[in-house]
């Protein structure tokens, strides 16, 4: 082994490795999921000024590897401060994409924490367990529930931080996503703003909610179920960013509850909305600004030094 080899395996074996050097600094992240199934996204998204700089990026964790990562660049023609910026993005449903791992989620969001991202934006579909809320209706909700909060917690050390569950969803960056969404949504279609104040249960999935599940739901007063959104939401907060969730509802309350129907989705909401959909997450992206002051960013809160040194 030569000197600098040497240097090299003596310090690996005594400190541990900076994971962090290879993270584009970015401000942004949008994670994708069944609302753009079947697109590569932004790639095949018919949509003027976003370019993928890079594809397939993997980053290694203290959890180990995040893959299939990209690096996308917005022109500073659609930007709301008329300069070029950059987003994370990943397809939440495809990390790792060989099987099923829950815990993608702590090693997604290590990633983001270290890119410095502000703002997450993640893109799902939904089921509506609310009569009311119709397949085809694009949803923003202003809560969620997810009894065990997460599993897959990234905060350091043990009570250093104080993470508050109140506004879990951003106001600020839900109003721009719902500006933007009320242009470009089917107007046969509605569109439920945060103010409606709306609530999503979390199943991870991914076998799909049964009826007596979806009415368990319900009582506990969700109006939608998502497979995408309380890590996604948890884990934002704990890195200190704002978290805004943009659904479409593919089945409805009686489509959870016809046991002796096969299938649960409606298949003809997705193709024809998921275009539509990625649309708009692209625009609201652009459209967010690349260095928001906003409320959020409060409510992670250091605690005490004395709270965890004295015990
Ligand atoms: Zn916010």
């Amino acid at each position: 082994m030569t000197e600098i080899g040497n240097m090299l395996a003596n310090h690996t074996a005594s400190a541990p490795a900076d994971h962090s050097a290879d993270i584009p600094q970015v401000g942004l992240a949008i994670i994708t999921g069944s609302a753009n199934w079947g697109l590569a996204f932004p790639e095949d998204i018919e949509f003027d000024g976003v370019r993928t700089l890079r594809r397939d990026i993997s980053f290694e964790t203290p959890f180990g590897r995040s893959d299939n990562w990209k690096l996308i660049e917005f022109d500073a023609s659609i930007t709301a401060e008329g300069r070029t910026k950059r987003a994370l993005c990943m397809y939440s449903h495809g990390n790792p994409r060989d099987h099923i791992d829950h815990s993608c989620h702590r090693r997604a969001f290590w990633v983001l924490m270290n890119a410095g991202v502000k703002q997450v934006l993640a893109c799902s579909t939904v089921g509506a367990i609310n009569k009311a809320i119709q397949p085809g209706d694009m949803v923003v909700t202003a809560d969620i529930i997810e009894l065990t909060q997460t599993p897959f917690s990234l905060l350091p050390d043990r009570q250093s931080f104080d993470c508050s569950g109140k506004q879990i969803v951003c106001p600020r960056c839900a109003t721009v996503l719902v500006e933007t969404a009320r242009r470009h949504w089917p107007a046969e279609c509605r569109v439920h703003g945060i103010e409606q104040q709306l609530v999503a249960a979390h199943c991870y999935g991914p076998r799909l909610t049964t009826p007596a599940e979806a009415l368990a739901y319900r009582s506990m007063g969700a109006d939608v179920l998502n497979h995408s959104i309380a890590p996604e939401a948890t884990l934002s907060r704990e890195i200190g960013a704002c978290f805004v969730p943009f659904a479409f509802v593919t089945a409805g309350f009686n489509d959870y509850m016809d046991r002796s129907r096969q299938e649960l989705l409606q298949e003809h909401v997705l193709p024809s909305l998921s275009m539509i959909a990625s649309r708009v997450a692209l625009e609201t992206a652009a459209r967010l600004p690349a260095n928001p002051q906003c409320s959020c960013q409060g409510l992670k809160s250091p605690q005490p030094a004395e709270r965890s040194s004295r015990f």
